[in-house]
């Protein structure tokens, strides 16, 4: 009897898990950013677009990637930083 509960609830926390990373992870890719003028919209605003910017025409990329990006140039500045 413990063991199903123990499994139940195992179970349970396994999906509250996977439910909050699906939402986590849909928050993130909903937004692009202009590469040129830095803008960040919403996807619903510029999925008609073609990922164009209708600000100034320049490529938009999606945010989760930018923010991977972002973080990619952090790290080489930072060992740049180290070899001066
Ligand atoms: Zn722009």
């Amino acid at each position: 009897m413990l063991d199903k509960d123990k499994a139940l609830l195992l179970l349970v926390a396994g999906m509250v898990f996977i439910y909050f990373e699906i939402k986590y992870k849909s928050k993130y890719s909903k937004f692009y950013r202009c590469k040129k003028c830095k803008k960040v919209y919403n996807y619903a605003d510029v999925k008609d677009n073609n990922k164009i910017c209708p600000n100034c025409k320049g490529e938009l990329q999606d945010y989760a990637e930018f923010k991977k990006e972002e973080y990619r140039i952090r790290k080489i500045l930072s060992n740049r930083k180290r070899i001066y």
